[in-house]
């Protein structure tokens, strides 16, 4: 064999006399393909590394998607929100693959974990995003309010009892729970400075930071397996949560202008070109740093557990009546699967979808506002729907205002899909 026509196919080396290169079949391209020795102790290495993994523990990610194809998952039933879909893809990837790589490649290089924090208003999407991938990874996910959590002692819901719900999500697994995600939202209302602290509480944020903090930087919890305040004769479940993918959550009001101040302080002397450009908030807050957040009254050690951070804008008009309408399991597209169920048609006016983007932006609630509006809406109707098969029923834009109501029709035709 002529060694200099031969090159590695893995890492591009020409061939010579004194190392072996393996020849494989001829593929579809019609040509053979070759291996240098280097490349298959590496292959080699990775492999039987591997076999040491146990499956079960890694909760069979045998393949870990892409960035891309994560982000296509999430495309199929988050509306915008480009850049943190971006940046969750990516962060999601290297989580599992920090995961799948023990044993792997140089084991003394220990990936460290990124934990996630999604800032951006209320009703955006930032539990949908946690929910879209747990549920496409068919991984459990626990979902908490920081607001409702205290320091162990104090009243209020201990931090352990989230992992008890992830191990509940996981149906007692505690393999599957270790790898889980746990998403505690209104992050930002455990913040130092924080005014919105309930009355009834005793107990500073800080201190629902701290306890959250030993949780989130990985460590071995004994957890009630049932839940509800730890007590001397129960028996403890340990969990080891230094694979749980912890991700918070919260609106942070009044970010931008501790974000703009820093800014403003740096612009000085550089004109205005750079102050106009941080006029829009959502600009803005894909600017923060983790200053900001210690600013905004967040422990430096708890945000430095936090890696990753991903913005969220509010949801426009446009985005609200594409969330009505587009996701795979759109609003509009669940009640008229309800009411097909029946054998009705459900029917929106144009107008209509329009005047309810407009009341959910007037309400200040985000996309999560759409769901009470359009509930209020079919309500009525629904409460006819089993004596209405056959019907079209029409929503007009004076519906949403509660000037008229919604139109039916009797139909000859079937109804689609029934
Ligand atoms: P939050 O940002 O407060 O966590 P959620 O993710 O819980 O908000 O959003 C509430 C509801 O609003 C979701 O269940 C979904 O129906 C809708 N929603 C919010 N943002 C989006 C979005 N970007 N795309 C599609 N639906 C959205």
């Amino acid at each position: 064999m002529n060694h200099k026509t031969i090159q590695c196919n893995f890492c591009g080396k020409i061939g010579n006399e004194k190392e072996v290169f393996i020849g494989g079949d001829k593929g579809a391209s019609g040509e053979e393909a070759f291996i240098c020795k280097t490349c298959m102790e590496f292959l080699y290495q990775s492999f039987a590394g591997s076999q040491d993994i146990d499956k079960e523990e890694v909760n069979n990610f045998d393949y870990i998607p892409s960035p891309k194809e994560l982000k296509a998952i999430l495309d199929d039933y988050v509306v915008g929100q480009e850049r943190a879909k971006k940046v969750f893809s990516v962060a999601i990837y290297n989580h599992y693959k920090r995961i799948m790589s023990r044993g792997q490649l140089d084991d003394e290089v220990e990936i460290a974990k990124s934990n996630i924090l999604f800032i951006g208003p209320t009703g955006s999407g930032k539990t949908l995003m946690a929910q879209t991938i747990a549920k496409a990874l068919d991984i459990p996910i626990a979902i908490a309010d920081a607001t409702s959590l205290t320091e162990a002692g104090y009243v209020g819901e201990d931090v352990e009892n989230i992992l008890t719900r992830l191990l509940q999500a996981a149906d007692g697994d505690v393999q599957k729970a270790q790898k889980g995600i746990v998403f505690v939202d209104e992050i930002d209302k455990i913040a130092r400075l924080s005014e919105n602290r309930s009355i009834t509480r005793d107990v500073s944020g800080e201190g629902v930071q701290q306890a959250l903090l030993k949780i989130i930087e990985g460590s071995v919890v004994n957890i009630p397996p049932k839940g509800g305040r730890k007590h001397p004769n129960q028996e403890f479940i340990q969990i080891d949560t230094n694979d749980i993918l912890f991700i918070c959550g919260g609106a942070f009001d009044g970010l931008s202008e501790i974000i703009k101040r820093r800014l403003g302080k740096n612009a000085l002397g550089f004109g205005f070109e750079k102050k106009e450009k941080i006029q829009d908030d959502t600009e803005v807050l894909h600017m923060v740093e983790s200053d900001d957040l210690v600013a905004y009254g967040m422990i430096p050690e708890f945000i430095g557990r936090l890696h990753v951070i991903a913005t969220l804008g509010a949801i426009t008009k446009e985005a609200m009546l594409s969330i009505m309408t587009k996701p795979k399991n759109s609003i509009i597209k669940q009640y008229q699967k309800l009411f097909a169920l029946d054998g009705v048609n459900l029917v929106f006016e144009d107008k209509a979808l329009e005047k309810i983007a407009d009341l959910a932006i007037a309400r200040k609630t985000g996309a999560r506002g759409l769901r009470t509006i359009i509930e209020d809406v079919c309500t009525e109707v629904m409460f006819d729907l089993p004596e209405m098969r056959g019907y079209d029923v029409i929503i007009s834009p004076e519906c949403i205002d509660g000037d008229a109501k919604p139109l039916l029709i009797k139909k000859k035709t079937k109804v689609k899909g029934l």
